[in-house]
């Protein structure tokens, strides 16, 4: 059983998919978290159905925006205490391939996806290295490693956040705070039902165990890397993905 009694953690882009079961996957196991979401609304209602206050907020920010950023995290502080584990999920994708790709496209999937990422990072390291502890987990993607057709944008920003977790991992190594990335295989969420039927029926011949992951699949990952039981892990990629990419 993973114990996080007294944890506060802070999850982006919490209000559903992979967020989300990381939230509630936080929260079963003991510990507090602020949500972090673009729609403060749908924050506020995921926060509202893990148990209201007492277990988590939620809170508005594009994390992309590094002043909105460091807001969330005051108040999150405010709200719950200093943050003890980060979780880098928010993530989109503008697919495309490269030749009819707009500047818009890679700057927008970028910006949220990988500086979105260094924004919370630096929000929260302060704090977590004056009291020399503490968790951080990016969610990357198994594109980040192989590459894609028609994802050159989201597997850059994916590719990125594995160098990123790797660099903070031995800057911060030295004050006992962990980075490590999850890289997801194809999970069914809302990201991936846009897919149609005949593409997540060829994606299932590729996975080994047989069938799409589920949000529960990564979360337990996560909230596994963010507790005492992974206190000797840092600087690593976990992938999450039925055994496609081996
Ligand atoms: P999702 O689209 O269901 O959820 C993404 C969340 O991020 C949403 O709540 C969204 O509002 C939030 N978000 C997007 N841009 C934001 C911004 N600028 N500021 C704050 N929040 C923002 O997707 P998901 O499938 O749950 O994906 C979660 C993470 O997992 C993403 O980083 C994604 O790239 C990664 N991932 C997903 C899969 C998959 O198959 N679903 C595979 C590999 C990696």
């Amino acid at each position: 059983m993973i114990d996080l009694h007294g944890a506060v953690a802070l999850v982006t882009g919490g209000s559903r998919g992979i967020g989300r079961a990381v939230a509630a996957r936080i929260v079963e196991s003991g510990g507090r978290v602020a949500i972090v979401g673009r729609d403060g609304a749908a924050a506020a209602n995921a926060a509202e159905e893990l148990g209201g206050v007492d277990r988590a907020i939620g809170l508005q920010a594009d994390v992309s925006q590094g002043q909105q950023v460091a807001a969330v995290v005051t108040e999150t502080e405010k709200q719950l205490g200093p943050v003890d584990i980060l979780v880098n999920n928010a993530g989109l994708a503008r697919d495309g391939v490269v030749v009819r790709m707009s500047e818009e496209q890679w700057d927008t999937v970028l910006d949220v996806n990988l500086k979105g990422a260094f924004n919370t990072i630096k929000a929260v390291s302060r704090s977590m290295m004056k009291r020399r502890s503490g968790r951080i987990v990016n969610i990357t993607s198994v594109v980040g490693l192989t590459g894609n057709r028609g994802q050159a944008n989201y597997a850059a920003s994916k590719a990125g956040l594995i160098g990123l977790t790797k660099s903070v991992a031995k800057e911060l190594a030295s004050r006992n705070i962990l980075v490590n990335a999850v890289a997801p295989g194809f999970i069914t969420t809302e990201m991936t039902d846009e897919l149609p039927e005949a593409t997540r029926e060829a994606l299932r011949d590729q996975i080994p165990l047989g069938r799409l992951g589920t949000p529960e699949d990564v979360a337990g990952v996560v909230v596994f890397l963010s507790s005492p039981l992974a206190d000797y892990i840092t600087g690593q990629v976990v992938v999450v993905d039925g055994g496609m990419v081996m």
